[in-house]
């Protein structure tokens, strides 16, 4: 039995890109996959897709911001499948401007759903991985969370949060003795809808360029967090950076 075969495994930011991708590899290899995201028809169509290759899927719209829908996704995978092992924090968004351009409703939106989205979903599975003394928390960060770069100070900002505070998690849950395991993945160009979520002009064309030039496949991604998923319990993938060979 491979170490995701019958795993629950939740996952936010199902419904596109990284996320569905890693929903679908995670099913084939035999997990259980409990998905949320905002837009239901993308749930729903890609849990009937699951379900008729023969995988197990259940989905809750969830809104991350919110902490009682975090609360509610677990509870879902407990009531459905009687626990959960591993919850992969994956919602984001990514509304690059310049800090010029004062886009504030878009700094606040990156820092609810990229950090404060993280936040609910540790605060909704926490007590239940440190009751069982097992677990997986596996949060996608970028690299954008280790370089610096214009038109990212906000994105960069948040990710640089969820890379600390998952350093941390990992400390604490070791001195804890939980045996929760954690993993931070550091995508570069990956596409996705993510460049949709840009409404400064010259930084989409700018993204949408580079991304063109360089992008690859989400199921890349989803290999990864597969890859953290199967080592044995004793062993932590603590941070993953994937991206494409070509970009520089
Ligand atoms: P997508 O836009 O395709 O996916 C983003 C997902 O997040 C969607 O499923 C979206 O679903 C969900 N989401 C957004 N806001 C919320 C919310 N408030 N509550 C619940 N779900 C939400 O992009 P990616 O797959 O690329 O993004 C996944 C993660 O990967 C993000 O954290 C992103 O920052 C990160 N990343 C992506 C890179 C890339 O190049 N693509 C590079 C580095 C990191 P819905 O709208 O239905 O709620």
């Amino acid at each position: 039995m491979s170490n995701v075969q019958d795993k629950v495994v939740i996952i936010t930011g199902a419904s596109s890109g990284i996320g569905e991708a890693t929903a679908k590899l995670l099913a084939e290899k035999g997990a259980k996959v409990v998905l949320g995201a905002r837009r239901e028809d993308r749930l729903n169509q890609l849990a009937e897709a699951i379900k008729a290759s023969g995988g197990q899927a259940v989905y809750r719209v969830t809104d991350v911001v919110n902490p009682a829908d975090s609360k509610a996704l677990v509870q879902l995978a407990k009531d459905t499948f009687g626990g959960v092992d591993v919850i992969f924090l994956n919602a984001g968004l990514m509304p690059n401007s310049p800090l010029s351009a004062l886009k504030t409703d878009d700094w606040n939106s990156m820092v609810d759903v990229n950090i404060k989205g993280v936040l609910n979903g540790i605060a909704a599975v926490l007590p239940t991985f440190t009751e069982q003394k097992s677990g997986h928390i596996i949060t996608t960060s970028s690299v954008a969370g280790l370089k610096a770069y214009p038109g990212g100070a906000v994105y960069g900002a948040t990710k640089w949060a969820v890379r600390d505070l998952m350093e941390v998690l990992r400390m604490e849950s070791a001195q804890e003795r939980t045996n929760i395991r954690t993993a931070t993945i550091y995508p570069a160009a990956i596409n996705t809808e993510l460049l949709s979520t840009i409404s400064d002009q010259r930084m989409s064309e700018g993204m949408t360029a580079l991304y063109e030039q360089y992008g690859i496949a989400p199921e890349r991604v989803a290999n990864v967090v597969a890859f953290a998923i199967e080592q044995p319990a004793d062993t932590n993938i603590n941070e993953f950076t994937i991206g494409p060979t070509a970009q520089p």
